[in-house]
């Protein structure tokens, strides 16, 4: 082991780029950022992964290699897909995107043994910008999938800047961040601010990179087959195969010669007949072919300009990331947008790795007398459950009001002043969410608490403010003070991005380590796979209606939530039953007894539904009495 890795306390943290075609690792060696090779001592690992027919999992350029033969064992570009929880099929059997980059990250992983042995790793992970929390969750539980300790999830573009040292710019500058790689374009606006970076802007295209060009040059060559022969060679698997791979070097023969000689002597044989390629393309014909997909990242080049107030004079420094800014007609199209020479000097492929291992050189203590700050921004907004006026006097529960929006710069403290809703109130649940829905029961619940003690007052005359800090960390702090009296009570939740069930985590690591073994059982994927969507509907999906500012149960169980708000519910409606009114102590009577059958039978649904009911009823009762 290393100095640097074991030395003075520090903690072995490496920084990945969890790539849409490639995939690197790096760490912090002597105070400079060195990517870690595979021990055939390649840098970029191939996100590819392949089931053989003998259910062995291949990971990386021989994976690569089987992807047009065997499309039913093999998969590429996984993170298009992070976050969603549809599952991919690969060799007959379904895995979770993350479970795929799971095991692309466990590859990495065994290339940190030489250096760190079998002990624990900490890892700072990269995503774009533009991820959204959901896709975040997912790149964090797939590195936790492959063992690592997940410390920090970064936006690539903030990687670029680290890897560039432009913290140690002076005064203020705006950084344009041009990432186009084999299967994504982003382009971010990144300005630091003495020492501090913070990522302003944000645009990209999932479905733009390499991958589309190399695919036009097949084409390109397919049509040239089919007028010499009058055979489609993109029909033979075989055929198909050979000219994706001859399309990419051709590709790369053009980023540095004028013209690329295409030899292809028996593409295929049809009916006896070898059919054979033998032409040739300039770079200028090339360009032409990829011409509308560049011109579309110019278009995002403009809106992220834009977004963020800012004309092309206003840029300072460009920044080239991604293997496809080797063409040079990129470069050189981007200097004559910006009037400016464009930085390429760090191998673009690799730039987000060592940025993302000076980030970990940062929080490991190695690289922490650069003194360098470097913010974030928010990638969801966080906020309160609060009641909303309805109609004269009527509230309607279960709103969200954020208090961080997503987006903004983080470390930052956000305040916000909510009141009481109720005559008398002497009490509120503080529930803080994540999300960007206007409804709490759509977001994700991140943790409450109970603010006890509030002076009786009117409703809405007793303010109360409510204080968010969120860390680089992921570490929210939530805290509110009745101010009149200063009264503050607080949570501190560790980690904005940690909210996956265990059950479902352990399901994924079971199918992973079976699949590591000898191949998954299907069953068992399967019990995985319900365990992962029972989860889904915990967090993503019905969720309950608690208000933010008026008394509630605890947030934590779906099941307990409404039986907790049964029983407040069955106690309000307690006084109605001896009711002059034997229409309305009619009503509670059958209101009661509907609530006390559901809740018995353990049926949420018809629970749900009398509680609704019931509540319209309180409401329209106590507005009239
Ligand atoms: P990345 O996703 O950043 O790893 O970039 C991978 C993409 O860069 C692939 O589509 C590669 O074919 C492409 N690439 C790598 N080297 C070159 C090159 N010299 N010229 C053009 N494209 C390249």
């Amino acid at each position: 082991m290393s100095k640097d890795a074991e030395g003075a306390g520090f903690r072995p943290v490496v920084g990945i780029d969890l790539g849409t075609t490639n995939s690197s690792v790096a760490y912090i060696r002597e105070g400079t950022p060195y990517v870690i090779p595979s021990p055939e001592g390649d840098v970029l690992l191939p996100s590819c992964v392949l089931i053989d027919t003998q259910d062995r999992v291949i990971i990386g350029k021989h994976a690569r290699d089987g992807l047009v033969a065997m499309p039913d064992r093999s998969v590429a570009a996984i993170k298009r897909s992070m976050g969603s929880t549809a599952p991919v099929t690969l060799a007959g059997k379904k895995f979770l995107p993350e479970e795929i980059s799971a095991l692309i990250l466990k590859e990495l992983r065994s290339y940190l043994i030489p250096i760190f042995g079998e002990e624990d790793i900490e890892a700072v992970i990269t995503v774009p910008a533009y991820f959204s929390d959901a896709q975040r969750r997912a790149t964090k539980r797939a590195g936790e999938l492959a063992g690592f300790i997940v410390e920090r999830i970064i936006n690539e573009p903030t990687a670029a800047a680290l890897a560039y040292g432009l913290n140690h710019s002076q005064g203020h500058k705006n950084i344009l961040v041009y990432d186009l790689g084999g299967g994504t374009f982003d382009v971010s606006v990144v300005t630091v601010d003495q020492g501090v970076l913070e990522v302003r802007s944000s645009n990209g295209n999932r479905q733009l990179g390499g991958e589309d060009f190399d695919w036009r040059l097949v084409d390109w060559m397919a049509e040239r087959v089919q007028s010499q022969f009058g055979v489609d060679p993109r029909d033979n698997l075989r055929a198909r195969a050979l000219l994706k791979d001859l399309a990419e070097h051709i590709k790369w023969t053009l980023s540095s010669e004028n013209t690329a000689t295409v030899e292809s002597p028996v593409l295929l044989v049809d009916n006896g007949t070898p059919i054979m390629l033998s032409t040739e393309i300039t770079r200028k014909e090339f360009v032409q072919l990829i011409q509308p997909w560049l011109n579309e990242t110019m278009a995002l080049v403009s809106d992220v300009l834009s977004q963020a107030n800012l004309t092309p004079q206003d840029i300072h420094d460009i920044l080239m990331v991604g293997g496809s800014t080797r063409i040079p007609q990129v470069q050189s199209m981007i200097s004559e947008y910006f009037q400016q020479t464009v930085h390429s000097e760090i191998d673009p492929d690799l730039a987000v790795a060592l940025g993302a291992a000076v980030e970990a050189g940062l929080k490991s203590g190695a690289l922490s007398e650069s003194g360098l700050v470097v913010t974030d921004v928010a990638p969801f907004s966080m906020g309160i459950a609060v009641a909303e006026p309805l109609s004269a006097g009527r509230w309607g529960p279960g709103f969200f009001s954020p208090i961080i929006s997503r987006n903004t710069t983080i470390p930052c403290t956000r305040t916000t002043t909510v009141t009481t809703v109720d005559n008398g109130q002497t009490e509120v649940e503080v529930e803080v969410f994540q999300g960007e829905d206007r409804m709490v029961a759509n977001n994700f619940a991140l943790g409450s608490f109970r603010l006890t003690g509030i002076p009786p007052a009117m409703a809405g005359e007793e303010p109360i403010q409510v204080t968010f800090r969120y860390n680089l960390n992921g570490i929210l702090e939530a805290s509110a003070q009745i101010i009149s009296t200063k009264k503050t009570q607080k949570i501190v939740v560790h980690d904005g991005l940690e909210r996956q069930s265990a059950a479902s985590f352990q399901a994924s690591q079971a199918r992973l380590e079976s699949l590591w073994a000898h191949g998954p059982e299907v069953t068992e994927q399967e019990d995985a796979l319900d365990a992962f969507d029972t989860m889904e509907d915990e967090f993503g999906g019905e969720g309950d209606m608690l208000a933010g500012v008026v008394p509630a149960g605890n947030q934590s169980d779906a099941a307990n939530d409404l039986h907790q708000e049964a029983e407040i519910t069955l106690a309000d409606l307690a006084p109605y039953l001896s009711h002059r009114s034997p229409k309305i102590s009619g009503k509670a009577k059958l209101l009661v007894k509907n609530l006390e059958a559901a809740a018995n039978q353990g049926n949420l649904a018809a629970l749900q539904d009398a509680l609704d009911e019931a509540t319209d009823l309180l409401f329209e009762w106590e507005a009239s009495f």
